[in-house]
């Protein structure tokens, strides 16, 4: 029977260890992890977004600050309140929610955090330190809930071939890098697929795991899927379907049914990756806490 690999049963299992290091970080080093979300205008998704993370840091003893910027905030306000909380010393963690507003330039307000607070792994520092392995980072929370997922599901990716369909700056490539680094979970060999390869369905074949990020409705279907692979689905798309009382549906990268069976694991959309994004976000909100006290719980 075909593994179902369930995000939120595993993000259960993380957050309650989670919770632990929280109360450790408490009575035995006196503090509090802090996690600063950072909204800039009024998009209905990145207020659902950065509501779900604030409430879920919460719910883990984690203390979180929300601040919210109208959409005309300038990109030197918004600088300024970036460099306040760098300075904030009961902050660990800062998320500013993307994407900003079209006048504001991402790549320079990502850079005006602090590394040791960029808990979002987006800093070019963060990137290049995941990909030279060395000194302390923080993993971007998607794709290292993909290899949290691998893992815990009993599928350690060293020694496999990991297709990664995508290179994104926030999934792909990410996920390549977490999966080929020299460490646990680590150790695969990896290829990275995108619009421009030639015959997808060949390479997606040759996948012991295969790890799809495109953004494409149930683009991989059972045929591009080797016999017994695992298959993990980052993608998180809206489909219209009348038969719905909202209209439409949501659903992953993969057709689900048709992969499954062919698939030895497979997680599902929803409730495969989407719920680990968030959990990571709190395991690096812990450890950023953890390593500002010189603790390695
Ligand atoms: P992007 O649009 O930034 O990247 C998509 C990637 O897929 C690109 O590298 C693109 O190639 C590649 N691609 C697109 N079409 C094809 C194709 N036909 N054949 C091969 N490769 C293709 O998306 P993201 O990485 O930001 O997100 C990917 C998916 O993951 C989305 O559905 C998103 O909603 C979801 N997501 C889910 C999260 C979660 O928490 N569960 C978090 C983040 C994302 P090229 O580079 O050549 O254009």
């Amino acid at each position: 029977m075909t593994q179902i690999i369930s995000g939120r049963d595993i993000s259960t299992e993380i957050r309650a260890e989670l919770r632990e290091k929280v109360s450790v970080l408490k009575s035995d080093y006196g503090v509090t992890p802090g996690l600063a979300t950072v909204l800039v205008g009024s998009d209905p998704a990145s207020q659902m977004y950065v509501g779900m993370k604030n409430k879920a840091a919460q719910a883990m003893g984690i203390h979180s600050e929300q601040l919210t910027l109208e959409t005309e905030t300038s990109e030197e306000e918004l600088l300024g309140a970036v460099e306040e909380l760098n300075g904030n010393p009961e902050i660990h963690g800062i998320l500013v929610q993307l994407p900003l507003p079209d006048h504001i330039d991402e790549a320079r307000v990502i850079e005006a955090i602090d590394p040791s607070k960029d808990v979002d792994g987006f800093h070019p520092i963060s990137v290049g330190r995941l990909a030279t392995g060395s000194g302390d980072y923080f993993a971007p929370c998607t794709p290292a809930g993909v290899v949290e997922m691998l893992v815990r599901s009993g599928h350690d990716p060293a020694g496999k071939h990991v297709v990664v369909v995508g290179r994104s700056n926030i999934v792909g490539k990410p996920a390549a890098a977490l999966l080929m680094r020299k460490a646990v979970g680590g150790n695969a060999t990896v290829t990275i697929a995108h619009s421009r390869t030639k015959d997808l369905a060949a390479v997606t074949r040759t996948a012991d795991i295969l790890v799809v990020a495109m953004g494409r409705p149930e683009m991989i279907t059972g045929d591009m899927v080797a016999e017994g692979s695992v298959v993990i689905d980052v993608g998180t798309n809206r489909v219209d379907d009348e038969t719905r009382e909202k209209g439409y549906r949501v659903c992953g990268d993969v057709l689900f049914d048709e992969v499954k069976v062919k698939a030895a694991a497979i997680s599902p959309v929803p409730g495969g990756v989407g719920p680990m994004t968030i959990t990571m976000l709190l395991a690096n909100t812990v450890k950023s806490a953890g390593i500002s006290v010189g603790s390695v719980v």
